[in-house]
């Protein structure tokens, strides 16, 4: 702690000055090495710094020899000491002007010296004169080293503080008094000297330079202005508690300038005492140590932002998610998560180099900042994606506005040198209370809605579905177009029968498992990949695979065995399937008479002219052709008979109830019979009984595929079926 103790000669004032300097030398010294090191706390060396304020503090408990004037020059105080020094009392004095002590010779001086001191009109200004006082007599001459403005009782009021020395005096005092104001005012270190009530006595340039504030504003004031709001009550207490408690303390402040900028500084605030140990003021040394805290923030971007777009990483937008969760909990509010996958962004990075892609997602990154609101966070958590925190919202309008906001900021074009891009985005959200309450299931939820919006054919927004909703199911479409790549397909195949029993082929199907929806039955896919044109390589694969594994079974001993697959219309539309179709003839090793093809009834009836070309081109090549669903289309005998087929197919729906229905057996007793009229194999599908196959092979039908006789099956399970089946059961 510092103490003032009253001295009782001019040399002990003396040495107690040069003490004082070389403390406040110590202490600034101390304080560019606290910031070097980043310590939170500066270690106190035990000596003190000094100010105008202990100064002066110290002239008053001292025996030191001074006037108080107003500006001026009239007499308000005079120390005890003067008396003898000026030949004059102490109360004769009071009121008299500096003036009548001042020689004639020097007046003119000392009255510019007066209008200079009032005229700079700052806190502090130490003007240093070689002039003489004297009393009427002359008989003692003194040296008026140092005039002082302080602000010292009446702040309001502009005081003079003049230091005097004996003629004979070394000066020292005078050096001493200098160097002390000199570190005072040209210090890079902010200075404040508060009161013991809080109130700003004195302020140095530098605390203008980093604060902003001229004195002038501050004096008078109560250190709260400079307040920033980043501490709280608890904050407080322990910087109270530890510098009353020890005489000092030093850390970090976050305080406002006069512009409003927050900005952190490095503190030591020292309690100085009088002679009789009461706290008179307290004295703040302060540096800015904003760039500091930017070469620390500069490591914290390293680990927490994305190099290249300069947005948070996904370490760090899982901490504000975590924050932002426990306080929305707290107050009952809601947050939002929107997971922002580009589209197009591969082939455009793929096409124009990587040099471009990164063009794209920092102008995408930039976008994106602009777009949402402060406080919320834009965060790169991948190649493409970004996912966005929006804290405080509880209505789905305000999340669905923001959304459309940053779907039309993402579609603007964007211009990568000479190029004109076109990108887009498809955002999925999840909400927090509705959707989820923990970060995992949040942001796995947010993935999953942008997913919808994918299949969706991008640049779509989607709220989260909870098991995938309607959204995903009207997705569909777009899910297709990825399931071969991501092995979401395969086939089973189901037997087809002789009326004797023997394995005579099998038709290959189609099935899907959609990541999300699971099984989904090719009576829902198949229209829908037949109305995107995804049919067209799923229906190729198919064929392929079949081939295939047709081609396996051939030469594993079941020679004979002919492969079924569905065709749709679209794909016999395509000019190039009748090539196709020879390639992975070739290609397999398949003989093309144990290939068919079938095709439903209702599509055979909307052929156009190329389609029955191809037909007939297949046919000619050895592949079968089937008419699928035969019965449900209505067709007339005639078209039936310009045709190109080799097989009826009878549909299901005839056979279902053929043990119950005479109807139902005249049905399709009437097919195979046209079937043989025409020259056409007939086979039944849907067969499930033994009633069902009983009524078939009494009217002629030696052709079966249903349940009854096998399910569809993968691969290997139909060897296994053929070798159970010894005896395929026969009516
Ligand atoms: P489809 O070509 O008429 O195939 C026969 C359907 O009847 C199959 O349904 C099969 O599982 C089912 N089925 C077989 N035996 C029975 C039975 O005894 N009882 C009953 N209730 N059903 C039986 P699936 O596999 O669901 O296929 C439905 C339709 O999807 C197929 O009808 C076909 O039109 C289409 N499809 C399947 N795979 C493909 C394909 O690879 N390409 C194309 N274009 N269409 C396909
Ligand atoms: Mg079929
Ligand atoms: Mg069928």
């Amino acid at each position: 702690m510092i103490s003032t103790k009253a001295s009782s000669t001019p040399q002990a004032v003396r040495e107690q000055l040069y003490r004082y300097a070389q403390d406040l030398q110590e202490l600034m010294d101390q304080h560019g090495k606290l910031q070097q090191r980043y310590q939170m706390v500066l270690q106190s060396q035990g000596r003190a710094s000094l100010s105008n304020d202990l100064l002066l503090s110290s002239i008053r408990h001292s025996d030191a020899l001074y006037l108080i004037t107003d500006g001026q020059g009239a007499m308000s105080y005079a120390s005890p000491g003067t008396e003898s020094l000026l030949g004059e009392t102490v109360s004769a004095l009071r009121g008299l002007s500096i003036l009548h002590l001042t020689p004639q010779s020097q007046r003119a001086d000392m009255t510019e010296l007066l209008s200079q001191l009032i005229s700079t009109q700052q806190s502090t200004t130490v003007v240093q004169r070689q002039l003489t006082l004297f009393n009427g007599a002359e008989t003692h001459s003194t040296s008026l080293v140092d005039a002082l403005i302080l602000p010292t009782q009446n702040y309001d009021r502009l005081e003079i503080f003049w230091l005097l020395h004996a003629a004979d005096d070394n000066n020292s005092d005078a050096i001493s008094v200098q160097a002390n104001i000199g570190l005072l005012q040209n210090s890079d270190k902010g200075l404040m000297i508060t009161d013991i009530d809080g109130t700003i006595r004195f302020t140095n340039p530098a605390f203008t330079r980093i604060t902003g504030y001229e004195a002038s504003e501050v004096l008078g004031q109560n250190p709260r202005m400079l307040s920033s709001g980043r501490h709280d009550g608890a904050f407080y207490r322990l910087f109270w508690t530890e510098l009353l408690k020890t005489g000092s303390w030093s850390g970090e402040f976050f305080n406002r300038r006069k512009n409003g900028q927050i900005y952190p500084e490095w503190k030591t605030v020292k309690v100085v005492k009088n002679a009789v140990d009461a706290t008179v003021s307290f004295i703040s040394v302060f540096a800015d140590s904003s760039h500091q805290h930017t070469d620390t923030e500069q490591l914290s971007r390293l680990a927490y932002h994305d190099a290249l777009t300069g947005l948070p990483n996904r370490r760090l937008l899982e901490d504000r998610l975590t924050q932002a969760l426990s306080q929305m909990k707290r107050d009952g509010s809601g947050l939002s998560l929107l997971f922002i996958d580009l589209d197009r962004f591969k082939p455009i990075n793929d096409a124009l180099g990587h040099e471009v892609g990164d063009l794209v997602l920092q102008e995408i990154s930039q976008r994106l900042k602009k777009s949402v609101r402060q406080g919320d966070t834009a965060a790169r958590v991948g190649g493409d994606e970004f996912v966005i925190l929006l804290q405080n919202t509880v209505r789905r309008e305000d999340v669905q506005n923001i959304a459309n906001t940053l779907l039309t900021a993402l579609t603007e074009p964007i211009i990568a040198g000479e190029q004109k891009l076109l990108l887009g985005a498809s955002i999925g959200c999840s909400r927090y209370p509705q959707d989820g309450d923990d970060i995992g299931v949040l942001l796995k939820n947010a993935d999953s809605a942008m997913y919808s919006a994918k299949r969706s054919g991008g640049n779509h927004f989607c709220f989260f579905e909870p098991l995938g909703g309607h959204s995903a199911l009207a997705n569909l479409g777009l899910d297709l177009w990825r399931a071969l790549e991501r092995g979401e397909m395969h086939l089973l195949y189901q037997p087809q029968v002789t009326a004797e029993g023997q394995l005579h082929g099998c038709e290959a199907l189609l099935r899907w498992t959609h990541p999300v929806l699971g099984e989904v039955a090719p009576l829902t896919f198949i229209p829908i990949a037949e109305t995107n044109g995804a049919i067209l390589p799923l229906g190729d694969w198919v064929l392929e695979t079949a081939c295939r594994q047709l081609r396996e079974w051939q030469k594993t001993g079941l020679e004979h065995l002919n492969m079924s697959v569905n065709v749709s219309s679209r794909q016999l539309h395509d000019p190039g399937f009748v090539h196709r179709v020879c390639q992975i003839l070739l290609t397999t090793g398949v003989a093309p008479n144990t290939l068919e093809l079938e095709l439903t009834e209702t599509e055979v009836l909307q052929f156009k002219d190329g389609d029955q070309k191809r037909l007939q081109a297949l046919r000619a090549l050895g592949v079968k052709i089937a008419i699928d669903d035969f019965g449900t289309g209505y067709s007339s005998l005639s078209t039936l008979n310009n045709l190109p087929v080799d097989r009826l197919k009878i549909d299901q729906c005839f056979i279902r109830n053929l043990a119950c229905s005479s109807n139902a057996r005249a049905v399709s007793q009437c097919f195979v019979t046209l079937g043989q009229s025409m020259g056409l194999e007939v086979i039944a599908e849907g067969v499930e009984t033994t009633e069902q196959l009983q009524v078939l092979s009494a009217q002629g039908c030696h052709l079966i595929q249903g349940f009854f006789t096998g399910r569809p099956m993968k691969a290997d399970a139909l060897l296994i079926w053929c070798q159970e089946k010894t005896t395929i059961p026969t009516p």
